[in-house]
């Protein structure tokens, strides 16, 4: 066990991190973060920000010799940096799980590989690849998808020809995975922590919704069967179980509308879909990382009222359109929660923050969310200037 009190590292610098530190601190720990943007999220309340790309083997050696473990907070660290810390200190997750989700293809075919339902898929590595066979109209409608750096529906066009898919793979130019389109009835995450001893821990299982591609808001519980909800969380514990999994894992299933549920991807780290967890549980998901982190005993996962309701809203930067939000709807809402991610410059699409209700049922609780985060893209605070929504920058992130 890591002692209270030890420093904990974590690659890169957004809001998972910004999260992540938040949870450690509570504990006692310190924390130290790598990002190159020094106006990043975590930047703001770690105890050291270390100014570096997660690629530099300088910033690798700097948390070695500083910390006793270290975590990720996006799936875009190379695995040479978790391979190189892991042959000094404690790193969760290891670089093998990291390298699985971080590539599509190679996370499909693990998948498949272990008896998982994905959507009927092919990898295709090179353009030859375009002219194979078994390439034909199976697979259309589908989803082109590069097979990395693609997050929120990002990098992934709709190819419904042969055509159309040739143009995509020359506009995505890499290793791509081609999807058939699935009819979606649902989508719901299922949120493991899991320890080096194998034992784990489950949040309530949020469902889903997005909007162009990008979460909009979570709901618990979901308003799905208990028989679906336990067979997606089998689903998850078989999948960390098969990876030896060691951190939080967070597993993305489609539901079709003939009731099967397919994974869409895995993540190795906290999730935006288990951001409820922070107000509604009794242990969120990033005090879970921190536990797993330092080899603490797991926290109960459960919801701290077990028949209560939570919604979780996503504040994207559009919010921001008619001026700065007044605050003053969330803040005064007993059952609402603010959390603001510090980012300065509000874009369409960017995660600024997110609003938690809770409330006795999931109705009350999505009319409220939805009712505030209204109020607040439709009555700025009268104070503020006008818009300070940016155009999208084509080289800016938008994380
Ligand atoms: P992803 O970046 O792969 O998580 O995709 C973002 C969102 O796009 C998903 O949450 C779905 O809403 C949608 N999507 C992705 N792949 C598919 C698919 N094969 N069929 C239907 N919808 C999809």
């Amino acid at each position: 066990m890591i002692a209270p009190g030890a420093w904990l590292g974590v690659l890169g610098g957004g809001q998972l991190a910004r999260m992540f530190a938040m949870a450690a601190h509570r504990l006692g720990y310190r924390v130290a973060a790598v990002d190159p943007d020094p106006e990043c999220p975590a930047a703001g309340v770690v105890d050291r920000y270390i100014c570096a790309t997660l690629q530099e083997p300088e910033a690798w050696q700097e948390l070695a010799t500083l910390c006793a473990a270290v975590t990720i907070e996006t799936e875009n660290v190379p695995g040479a940096a978790l391979r190189f810390l892991g042959a000094r200190i404690r790193v969760a997750p290891d670089a093998t799980a990291l390298e699985i989700a971080q590539d599509r293809g190679l996370e499909k075919q693990f998948l498949a590989a272990h008896g998982v339902p994905v959507a009927p898929f092919r990898v295709l590595a090179t353009a030859a690849d375009l002219g194979a066979p078994d390439i034909d109209s199976f697979f259309f409608p589908g989803l082109l998808k590069a097979c990395r750096f693609g997050y929120d529906g990002k990098s992934q066009i709709a190819v419904s020809s042969a055509a159309q898919l040739e143009r995509a793979f020359a506009q995505l130019g890499g290793p791509c995975v081609l999807e058939q389109r699935v009819a979606l009835a649902a989508e719901l995450s299922v949120i493991v922590a899991r320890s080096a001893d194998g034992s784990s821990a489950v949040h309530p299982v949020p469902m889903n919704h997005h909007a162009a591609g990008i979460l909009d808001l979570s709901v618990v519980p979901a308003p799905l069967s208990a028989r679906l909800q336990r067979e997606a969380v089998a689903q998850a514990l078989r999948i960390a179980t098969a990876l030896d999994y060691r951190g939080v894992l967070c597993v993305e299933y489609f539901l079709d509308t003939a009731g099967r549920l397919l994974v869409n991807e895995i993540a190795p780290r906290p999730h935006n879909s288990g951001h409820f967890t922070i107000d509604a549980c009794r242990t969120s998901q990033f005090e879970q990382q921190v536990r797993v982190l330092a080899g603490l005993p797991l926290g109960d996962a459960g919801l701290v009222h077990a028949q209560g309701a939570v919604v979780m809203a996503n504040l994207l930067g559009e919010v921001w359109t008619a001026g700065d939000p007044d605050w003053t709807s969330v803040l005064s809402h007993p059952d609402a929660r603010l959390h603001l991610y510090g980012k300065r410059l509000p874009r369409p699409g960017r995660k600024m923050g997110h609003i938690t209700c809770l409330a006795d049922s999931v109705e009350v609780a999505q009319r409220a969310a939805v009712a505030i985060r209204w109020r607040l893209a439709h009555s700025p605070d009268p104070r503020s200037p006008a818009s300070r929504l940016a155009a999208p920058g084509n080289a800016e992130p938008v994380v």
